[in-house]
């Protein structure tokens, strides 16, 4: 028997009321059609906690199949796992192997788990750590798609009814939350696509620790960077205008990651026929449109979900995993700051709890990974 433990959560709430790390004990007889794996990495993402919160926009079905007293679900949508054995010796899979999930809400934040093979993707771990594989899948692959979505390669897009990213001359968007996984991710894809960026931070406590913040996002290769504070202010509409040279060079996206004021600013900021794209709602906060933008302007509102283009285009994520994990291989893109919780059979429920607990809050040094 294989001893394993796993955090689960019985009904919805803040991960620091309603987790618990539940011990089980796996047989070593497992279906033939699923693999028994160990967990190297799991990143703890803000979907994973709306997800325990219960708003998030699909739910975990609650089960006792690893002997809870009460029916539970395991959080984690994103990681890496090792393969320990096969139910099968003609299984594609191999002792040794490294998976990440094939579908969304698999339940990664345990140690071990008996999941069907269909339910995963084999990754080549050639060159790679455990955590630059468990952070592929969830925030590069969406900047990874919205760009590729909504930004150039004019034709395609106009074959699949989509709108380019080809206003004015220009081929700029612009994004808030720049310093989350996704909004690094896009500074990057932007940079290797020849996209350029207008990036938007919130302002840190002190000017030096904003500018170090600034500095890190131009090395990844942002164009420009603007706190919030000067972005949401009167002279930003003067910066905008230098950035474009007068709306010569117009901003043909937005990313929208945050809602609220942020939001509104950004659509302000677009140029005639942009979309805004948004995917994330982390202050909080609905969006305000001006309408005359909708009108005079006639920009493009649309959100984005991962889990629902997944589910749409398998082949394609497929690929796209591989392409991102060859450029991560190859240096030409870097991984997000991360802060490593150490999971070994002696972590107390309390630390699990509190790095999930921690998941959600502002100003972050890095995101936060189970590390086994
Ligand atoms: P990260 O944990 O990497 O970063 C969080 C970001 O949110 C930081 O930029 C942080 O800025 C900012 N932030 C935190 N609190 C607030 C607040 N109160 N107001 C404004 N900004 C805030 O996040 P991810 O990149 O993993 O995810 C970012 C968002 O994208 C989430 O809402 C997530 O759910 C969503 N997402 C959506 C997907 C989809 O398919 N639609 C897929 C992936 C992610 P600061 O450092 O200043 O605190």
């Amino acid at each position: 028997y294989t001893q394993a433990k796993a955090l689960v959560y019985s009904k919805n709430g803040e991960p620091s009321d309603v987790l618990k790390l539940h011990t089980h004990a796996i047989s070593p007889s497992i279906p033939s059609s699923s693999v028994l794996v160990r967990s190297l990495a799991a990143p703890i993402n803000p979907a994973d906690i709306n997800t325990i919160q219960g708003t998030y926009g699909s739910k975990q079905p609650l089960t006792s199949l690893i002997g809870t007293s009460e029916p539970s679900a395991v959080p984690g949508t994103e990681g890496v796992f090792e393969v320990v054995s096969t139910g099968s010796p003609s299984s594609e899979l191999k002792k040794g192997d490294w998976v990440i999930p094939a579908v969304s809400q698999i339940g990664t934040w345990r140690t071990h788990a008996v999941l069907g093979a269909h339910e995963l993707l084999n990754v080549d771990k050639e060159g790679l750590t455990p955590t630059q594989v468990a952070l592929v899948s969830v925030n590069p692959c969406t900047a990874y798609r919205i760009l590729r979505s909504y930004g150039p390669s004019a034709g395609i897009k106009a074959a699949l009814g989509m709108r380019p990213l080809d206003v004015g001359s220009g081929q700029w968007f612009i994004q808030n939350g720049a310093n989350s996984g996704v909004g690094r991710a896009a500074i990057q894809f932007g940079r290797l696509w020849g996209l350029r960026s207008i990036n938007v931070i919130r302002d840190r406590d002190t000017p030096e620790a904003t500018d170090a913040l600034k500095q890190e996002l131009l090395a990844l290769g942002a164009d420009v960077v603007v706190t919030e504070s000067h972005f949401l202010s009167r002279e930003w509409k003067d910066q905008l205008a230098e950035i474009t040279r007068n709306g010569r060079e117009q901003i043909g996206l937005g990313l929208n990651c945050v809602g609220g004021k942020s939001a509104t600013s950004l659509a302000r900021s677009l140029g005639e026929g942009a979309t805004m794209v948004s995917y994330g709602g982390m202050a909080k906060q609905p969006v305000a449109l001006p309408l005359g933008l909708l009108i005079f302007k006639d920009i493009r509102f649309v959100g984005f979900w991962l889990s629902k283009w997944n589910q749409q285009d398998v082949t394609g994520r497929k690929h796209m995993i591989g392409d991102i994990l060859g450029l991560v291989r190859a240096g030409q893109f870097r991984d997000v700051p991360v802060d490593e919780v150490k999971w070994d059979w002696d972590t107390e429920e309390a630390a699990l709890r509190g790095a999930a607990q921690n998941g959600l809050k502002g100003f972050r040094q890095g995101k936060g990974v189970f590390v086994f």
